[in-house]
C-alpha cells in the first residue's frame, strides 16, 4: 500500500490534505481502519501546524474573488458539486459505511442523497437571500449579507458527510472560503468531496480539507487568527476547548453539540407509535446526537410499553452494516466500546436492572455493542444524566405531566425531545415546556433544512439551517444613505 492512499472495495482514495487546489502530503501519515472488522484502509495524511497556516492562507487567498462572484454562479456551482455527489453516490456510500460502520442502506437511501440535498437547498436559498430596504425620515437602510472570510469547519465522526456538507455549503453559498476538517476516525469522504469539488470547477482554495488530529491539526486551525468563523459539531469538551482559542481572536462560533434527549410516552399515546420511535433510538449503534436515549414512560402503560418494546428490540438484525438486512452496525472504534461498557456496568453497579443487552456482542467481534435498555436508574445517576453514545436507552416512569416535563428537563444537555401522546392539547402545552431545539411530536428525525437545528444549554451554541446559517456565516452591514446630495453628472 502506497502512503497516503486508501482502499474501499477498490476504490481508491487520495488521503493527502486538499490546500488551494493541490493535493498536498504530510511528513507523517495515520492508519484508519474500519470499525467493521478492523480491516486496514490506509494511510491519512497527518496535519498539523503547518498544513493549517497553508490551508488558511490559501483560503484566504482564493477569498476575494469567491466573494465576488455573483451569488447566481456561487449557486450554480453548489449544484454541479451536488449533481456529482449523486453521480457519486454508490462510492461515497460504501466508503463512509466502511469507514464509520453506520448503515449502507441509511448512507445509500438517506445520507448521501441528504448531502446533495445540502448543497442544493443553500444554492436555492441564495436566490431568496433578501437585501432589505426600510426608510428611516428619508434616508434609505440597505441591509446586505456580506460573507464573513475564511471558515474553519470541524465534525465529528458519527455522520461526516451529512455534517460537513452542512456547514460546508451555505459558508461557500453565501461567499466564503473554507478550510474542513473531518474527524480522524472517518476521513475519508471528505477526500472525496474535494475531488467532486474540484471536478466541479470550484476554483482553488475555495474549498480546503485537512486531515488529522484534533488535537494537532484542529487545535491549529481554530487558534489561526486568519479565522472570520469556526463551526464545530462534537462533544462538550471539546466545543469547550474550542471557545477558548476563537475568544483570543473574537472569532464567532457555532456548536451543535451532544444531548440526553428525552422520549415522553403518555397513557393516551398510540403504542404502536411510541414503540417505533423508541426503537429508532438504536440508530447508528446509538451514536446519533438527537437520540432520545431517556425512556420516560407513563407509568399505567408502562409494563405493555415495555413488553412490546423488548420484542421489538430483541429482534433487531446486528451484523455487518453493507448487509441490506442489518439493522444494527458496529460502534467506532474499541475505546468507544469500553467507554459505552464502563457506564453500563457503573448504572449496574448502582442498582440499574437489564432488560436487553448489557455488554458487547461477542459473536460479532469486541465492537458490536448490544442494543441495551435499563431500568431502576435514578434521576441523578450518571447513566441518566451523561451521554453515552452508544446502543443504551434508559426507562423511567412518571404519573403525572408535570413529573414527566420535570425529568424530561432534569439534565445540562436540551437537544432534542420526542413526545408520544394522542391528545393535541397535551402536545402543545408540553412541547411549550420542554428545553429543547428540536421537539418532534409522535415523530423523530423529521429534518426540514429551513428549520433552526441546534441545542440549547451544553447541546450547543447558536442555530443553523435555513436563513440561520446565512446569519452565522455572514458580517451583516447596513448602508444609511441621505435624500439628498448626489451630483447630477
Ligand atoms: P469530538 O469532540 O471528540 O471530535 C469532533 C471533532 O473535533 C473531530 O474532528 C476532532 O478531530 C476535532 N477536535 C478534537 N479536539 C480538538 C481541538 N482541541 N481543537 C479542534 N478540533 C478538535 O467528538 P466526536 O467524539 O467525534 O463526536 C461525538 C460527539 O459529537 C457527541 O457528543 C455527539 O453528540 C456530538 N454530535 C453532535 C451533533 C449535533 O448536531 N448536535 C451531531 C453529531 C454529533
Amino acid at each position: 500500500m502506497t502512503r497516503h492512499t486508501a482502499t474501499v472495495a477498490g476504490i481508491v482514495v487520495d488521503t493527502r490534505h486538499w490546500i488551494g487546489g493541490a493535493r498536498v502530503a504530510s511528513a507523517t501519515t495515520f492508519t484508519d481502519e474500519s470499525p467493521i472488522d478492523g480491516a486496514v484502509l490506509g494511510e491519512i495524511a497527518r496535519g498539523g501546524q503547518a498544513e493549517a497556516d497553508a490551508a488558511v492562507a490559501a483560503a484566504q487567498a482564493a477569498f476575494p474573488a469567491w466573494a465576488a462572484t455573483p451569488p447566481a454562479e456561487r449557486a450554480r456551482l453548489l449544484r454541479v458539486i451536488a449533481d456529482g455527489v449523486d453521480k457519486r453516490r454508490e462510492d461515497l456510500a460504501l466508503v463512509e459505511t466502511t469507514d464509520n460502520g453506520a448503515l449502507l442502506r441509511s448512507h445509500r437511501r438517506g445520507v448521501m442523497p441528504r448531502v446533495a440535498h445540502n448543497f442544493r437547498f443553500f444554492a436555492d436559498r441564495l436566490d431568496g437571500l433578501g437585501h432589505e430596504d426600510f426608510d428611516t425620515r428619508g434616508h434609505t437602510n440597505h441591509v446586505s449579507w456580506d460573507p464573513a472570510g475564511p471558515c474553519v469547519l470541524i465534525t465529528p465522526w458519527n455522520a461526516p458527510l451529512m455534517l460537513a456538507t452542512w456547514k460546508v455549503a451555505p459558508a461557500l453559498a453565501a461567499g466564503n472560503t473554507v478550510v474542513l476538517k473531518p474527524a480522524e476516525w472517518s476521513p475519508l469522504t471528505a477526500s472525496l468531496l474535494a475531488d467532486i469539488a474540484a471536478e466541479a470547477g470550484l476554483p482553488a482554495g475555495v474549498l480546503n480539507v485537512v486531515q488529522g488530529y484534533g488535537a494537532e491539526a484542529g487545535a491549529a486551525l481554530v487558534a489561526h487568527p486568519g479565522v472570520r468563523r469556526i463551526s464545530f459539531t462534537g462533544s462538550v469538551p471539546t466545543a469547550k476547548r474550542i471557545a477558548r482559542a476563537a475568544a483570543a481572536g473574537l472569532v464567532p462560533t457555532s456548536f451543535e453539540l451532544g444531548g440526553k434527549s428525552p422520549l415522553l410516552v403518555f397513557a393516551d399515546a398510540d403504542l404502536d407509535v411510541a414503540v417505533d420511535l423508541a426503537v429508532e433510538q438504536y440508530d447508528n449503534a446509538g451514536q446519533v446526537c438527537l437520540a432520545a436515549t431517556r425512556l420516560l414512560v407513563e407509568s399505567s402503560i408502562s409494563e405493555e410499553f415495555t413488553r412490546r418494546f423488548v420484542a421489538r428490540a430483541a429482534a433487531l438484525r446486528q451484523g455487518d452494516p453493507r448487509d441490506e438486512a442489518t439493522d444494527i452496525g458496529p460502534n467506532i472504534h474499541a475505546r468507544q466500546v469500553e467507554k459505552i461498557d464502563g457506564f453500563v456496568r457503573r448504572a449496574v453497579a448502582a442498582g440499574a436492572r437489564t432488560l436487553l443487552g448489557g455488554g458487547p456482542n461477542t459473536d460479532l467481534g469486541g465492537l458490536y455493542y448490544r442494543p441495551t435498555l435499563l431500568t431502576d436508574v435514578a434521576q441523578d445517576s450518571e447513566i441518566v444524566q451523561e451521554e453515552v453514545f452508544g446502543p443504551v436507552l434508559t426507562l423511567q416512569t412518571f404519573d403525572t405531566e408535570d413529573e414527566a416535563v420535570r425529568l424530561a428537563n432534569d439534565t445540562r444537555f436540551g437537544l432534542a425531545a420526542t413526545l408520544a401522546t394522542g391528545d393535541r392539547d397535551r402536545a402543545e402545552r408540553v412541547a411549550a415546556r420542554l428545553v429543547a431545539g428540536t421537539v418532534w411530536v409522535n415523530c423523530f428525525f423529521v429534518r426540514d433544512l429551513r428549520a433552526p437545528f441546534g441545542g440549547s444549554r451544553e447541546s450547543g451554541v447558536g442555530r443553523e439551517g435555513g436563513t440561520w446559517s446565512f446569519d452565522f456565516y455572514c458580517d451583516l452591514k447596513n448602508t444609511v444613505t441621505a435624500p439628498k446630495g448626489w451630483i447630477d453628472r
